[in-house]
């Protein structure tokens, strides 16, 4: 055990000219106490568990001590929040202390989410409550272990502080870990002060870090434009298959690494309907379930406007190149959402039809206000005989609709080579048994954050650990939430 952090670092977001953040240290913090360690992803960072558990590791996830190595900053960043456009926004609340190389060789971010005042803080105060930050830590750990990018989180602390949101609320700092935190908004900044060498500076970082294969391309900012199209419409089917709403999709929370990114008022759906909102801030529904795909298509038009003066000279060919690669979106999210609902149904090929197939079921189980995780986890039971339906059926308030499908998806399964046990476990290991529920996490948040019992926390964290395996005696974190217990609303 040292009394040294050791962080790997390597840093190379601070080697960017200096419009690109705001060097500045945290705001130290009365009484950082560490309440959640993620063990396995300190080592997969080459971090001392032991040293990140001891009173001086407290210190350094609390912001009052800044390890050997570390260049803390602010970056710079603007974005379309619900549409309309904030041409100045950046970390108003983080600091990225530096970026170390992990185990596997691959580059990543430290960051403290809560740390204090920057100059991008606009009215805010800097800091987090302790409540949201736990929700990150639980949602984002969930997506790592469902196998859908997304960034990571290292740890939480208490800050001894409290935070003035309604009421007082005890202070939090999470220790985010991304593979960068550029966002589309990061280049709308320099866009819109029509800064191009700013522009090409970033696009070349990027492509360095996220997309090395593209430095040979003909046209490398057009490349780069297509491939974030490929990884967000890969990564917005990702959160379709498992019922998750993004809640705040501005487009300053849209990472260009094609990570979830920003957790705030987020959360997964239990009763299946593409209308579903959480989030208390989303008045409009803009950002639903089923608004999802065309908001991220939306945002990525937005990076490629910013990309434009990259792409070409001439602005008219430029658009006429950024356009095509932009109408490619639809059709790639819709080939990558067919390919992930066709193995939650159990369909090894996509054929002609199988589009149709799924619709059919969405379509019975909106009407039949049927539980979204439940329905597809319950159907990986099935076998190809009839009359084994009964815990499925039990899920629809009518399921006549159910049963006219289930008799179309039976003709299609006699289609597919795979027998019945094969086909069952690969739908296990792609439908959830567990998701993190909105009242179970609502109900571990309100324990640490009311009764500082983390007990239900950690009961949460492990069973989501591996959501894809039923673990025996874990039964109630697969149930839907009764009536008096459902949470219609999450706040950030
Ligand atoms: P979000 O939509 O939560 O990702 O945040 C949008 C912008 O508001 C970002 O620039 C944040 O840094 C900033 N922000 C959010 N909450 C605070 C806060 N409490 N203090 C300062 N800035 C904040
Ligand atoms: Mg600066
Ligand atoms: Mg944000």
């Amino acid at each position: 055990t040292g009394d040294q952090a050791g962080f790997p670092f390597d840093n190379t977001y601070a080697r960017l000219p200096e419009r690109f953040f705001t060097k500045l240290d945290p705001t130290p913090v009365q009484a950082p106490r560490l309440l959640l360690l993620n063990e396995e992803l300190a080592r997969e960072l080459n971090l001392d568990p032991a040293f990140l558990r001891s009173e001086a590791g407290a210190q350094v996830l609390g912001g009052n001590t800044i390890p050997e190595g570390a260049e803390p900053l602010a970056m710079a960043y603007a974005g379309h929040q619900f549409g309309g456009w904030v041409p100045q926004l950046g970390d108003g609340r983080a600091i990225l202390l530096g970026e170390v190389v992990d185990r596997d060789g691959g580059r990543r971010d430290i960051q403290l989410k809560g740390s204090g005042p920057t100059p991008y803080s606009r009215m805010g105060d800097g800091r987090a409550a302790l409540g949201p930050v736990l929700r990150e830590y639980i949602v984002s750990e969930a997506m790592a272990a469902f196998g859908i990018p997304t960034t990571r989180s290292l740890a939480v602390v208490t800050t001894g502080e409290a935070v003035f949101r309604e009421r007082a609320l005890p202070g939090g700092i999470l220790t985010r870990v991304a593979r960068s935190h550029i966002r589309v908004g990061t280049f709308q900044f320099f866009a819109a002060r029509r800064d191009t060498d700013a522009l090409r500076l970033l696009a070349d970082h990027v492509i360095e870090r996220h997309y090395p294969e593209l430095r040979q391309a003909e046209n490398p900012y057009s490349a780069l434009l297509d491939a974030v199209v490929g990884r967000q419409a890969a990564l917005i089917a990702a959160w379709m298959s498992v019922g998750f709403i993004h809640g705040v999709m501005n487009t300053d929370n849209m990472s260009v690494a094609g990570d979830t990114i920003d957790y705030g008022p987020c959360a997964f759906m239990d009763t299946y309907h593409p209308g579903t909102v959480y989030s208390s801030i989303d008045h409009g529904g803009r950002y639903a379930y089923g608004n999802q795909p065309g908001i991220a298509h939306w945002n990525l038009a937005c990076l490629a406007q910013c990309l434009l003066p990259l792409i070409d000279d001439s602005e008219e060919k430029a658009l006429a190149i950024a356009q095509e690669v932009i109408n490619t979106f639809p059709d790639r999210y819709r080939a990558a959402h067919t390919e992930r609902f066709a193995a939650k149904i159990g369909l090894e090929t996509v054929r002609e039809g199988d589009v149709d197939l799924i619709d059919g079921l969405l379509t019975a189980m909106e009407e039949g206000k049927a539980d979204f995780t439940l329905t597809f986890r319950r159907l990986s039971d099935l076998t190809r005989r009839r009359g084994e339906d009964a815990a499925v059926r039990a899920l629809f308030e009518e399921p006549g609709a159910f049963d006219a499908w289930a008799a179309t998806w039976r003709a299609r399964l006699a289609e597919e080579k795979r027998d019945d046990a094969a086909r069952q476990a690969a739908m296990r290991s792609v439908n959830p048994a567990y998701i993190p529920r909105n009242h179970q996490v609502e109900a571990a948040l309100n324990a640490a954050v009311e009764s500082g019992d983390v007990a239900p926390l950690h009961d949460l964290r492990a069973v989501l650990q591996t959501p894809f395996v039923t673990q025996p005696g874990q039964e109630r974190y697969e149930a839907p939430p009764m009536p008096e217990e459902e949470v219609k609303a999450t706040f950030c």
